[in-house]
């Protein structure tokens, strides 16, 4: 067999590299194949798309497919309660078949159950093989994982994805974050992953031990998820300066998959994973498609090949932007700029200006006179909204107190168009986080 151009490359060098018209008819081949499974067995997807007067048959054509009726998290809540247990309607298999049990791990509601067959956890294996492939990760890769193994599907997958690609996977479980590092360097692990909350608060352990990441350990590549940091130009940086390794971000969710990759080109963005997914974008008012790059909308998303719990057309409120640049990489899979946004949920409105708490997290971490911790609080004063900012001072800038806030109220108006209450907190007393971090916090009265 020839051997395929930039072979070395991609994980899958045929699919990755498909021109756009033979990439959009596997995929609507795909889908159509997809809502056939789920309207066959499951009564769930049987019901919706009877009540929309919709039949597999039907679809035909990408107008056809934006027919389909979408789902959101509610109605999975809702399903969930009816037979078999605990799974409800929505299983499109026998239970027996069902392998592995996850939940997400959403911080509103009751949280979403996920089952998998083997052959799903082996499509999970192989989502994150494209993305760490694309990541330069390798089979001579010694990846240590410091994540506390547990109902969450994160890292699971990307246990897997790593065994399936050759490399070796060190799991660092139950240790505590000193027992890591020292792991770590007696290792001489290469890779990590771990959320951006995380990576920043092992580093400042590390120093408090006399232990530089980035001089003392070998780690060279760390794959980031679970929070938006990876993709924050300003986080990304601190992360990458503390450990002196590369630092890549991918874009998944327990419902859908791992969909999104940053490749080794790093344009500022991440591909969608267009073999596996398709990925729609459309107005947040509207609900008319998005194709054209350069304005946001909102992220509708289906699991191609998923047969447990299908995962078709599901309304994710993750807001992104199509790139217009097709990437150096030479990967035809389209790429969102900046990665996921925000979500059209946590969008709110302060003072009457719309605000995504990312963009706060941009400018504090652009200031290297403040640690990494921050928290945000919106209260009512009167008819008033109100913002604290709550930051820690690094102490050898003790000193520069009052220029620092005045540059970091300027820094925030230009970003956000609001002004703040900045508190300055002593060094290492707002709380760590080692999952997703909850650092916003809205206190105002729900009407
Ligand atoms: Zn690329």
């Amino acid at each position: 067999m020839a051997q395929v151009e930039g072979a070395e490359r991609y994980w899958n060098p045929v699919l990755e590299t498909l021109p756009r018209d033979k990439l959009m008819a596997l995929q609507l081949k795909k889908f159509k194949k997809i809502v056939q499974w789920a309207y066959n067995n499951s009564k769930f997807h049987r019901r919706l798309y009877q009540d929309a007067g919709l039949e597999p048959g039907d679809i035909k054509t990408w107008e056809d497919v934006r027919k389909v009726p979408k789902v959101e998290k509610g109605m999975m809540r809702e399903i969930q309660r009816k037979d078999p247990f605990p799974y409800g309607e929505m299983l499109c298999v026998p239970l027996e078949r069902v392998t592995e049990f996850h939940q997400t791990s959403g911080t509103t509601g009751q949280a979403v159950y996920q089952p998998d067959t083997w052959q799903d956890w082996e499509w999970w294996a192989e989502a994150w093989s494209y993305i760490m492939y694309a990541q330069g990760f390798r089979d001579t890769d010694r990846i240590f994982i410091p994540f506390g193994y547990n109902i969450f599907v994160a890292y699971w997958a990307g246990h897997y994805g790593g065994e399936k690609m050759g490399c070796e996977i060190v799991p660092g479980g139950v240790l505590d974050t000193e027992a890591r590092i020292l792991k770590i360097q007696e290792l001489n692990a290469t890779a990590l992953m771990a959320t951006p909350t995380y990576v920043l608060g092992m580093a400042d352990k590390a120093r408090s031990m006399g232990i530089d990441p980035a001089r003392d350990l070998n780690i060279s590549k760390i794959l980031c998820a679970g929070e938006p940091g990876a993709s924050i130009p300003a986080t990304k940086n601190r992360m990458q300066e503390a450990w002196g390794a590369k630092v890549y971000d991918h874009v998944g969710a327990t419902e859908i998959g791992a969909w999104a990759y940053e490749c080794t080109a790093q344009p500022g963005g991440v591909h969608v994973n267009e073999a596996l997914f398709l990925v729609e974008l459309e107005d947040i008012e509207t609900g008319k498609p998005i194709t054209e790059p350069g304005r946001r909308g909102k992220l509708v998303l289906t699991a191609l090949d998923r047969e447990a719990q299908p995962c078709i057309r599901f309304d994710s409120k993750d807001v992104a932007e199509w790139a217009e640049e097709p990437c150096p990489c030479g990967r035809t899979f389209r790429w969102i700029k900046g990665g996921v946004v925000g979500r059209a949920d946590d969008i709110t409105k302060v003072k009457g200006v719309l605000l995504a708490p990312s963009a706060i997290e941009e400018v504090v971490r652009s200031f290297s006179e403040l640690s990494d911790e921050f928290e945000v609080e919106v209260t009512k004063k009167g008819d008033l909204d109100d913002i604290t900012l709550r930051v820690e001072l690094m102490p050898e800038e003790a000193g520069h107190r009052e220029s620092v806030e005045a540059r970091l109220v300027d820094q925030l108006r230009l970003k956000t168009n609001l002004r703040y209450n900045i508190e300055f907190h002593d060094h290492g007393t707002l709380p760590r986080y080692t999952l997703k971090a909850k650092r916003f916090k809205d206190l105002r009265p729900k009407h």
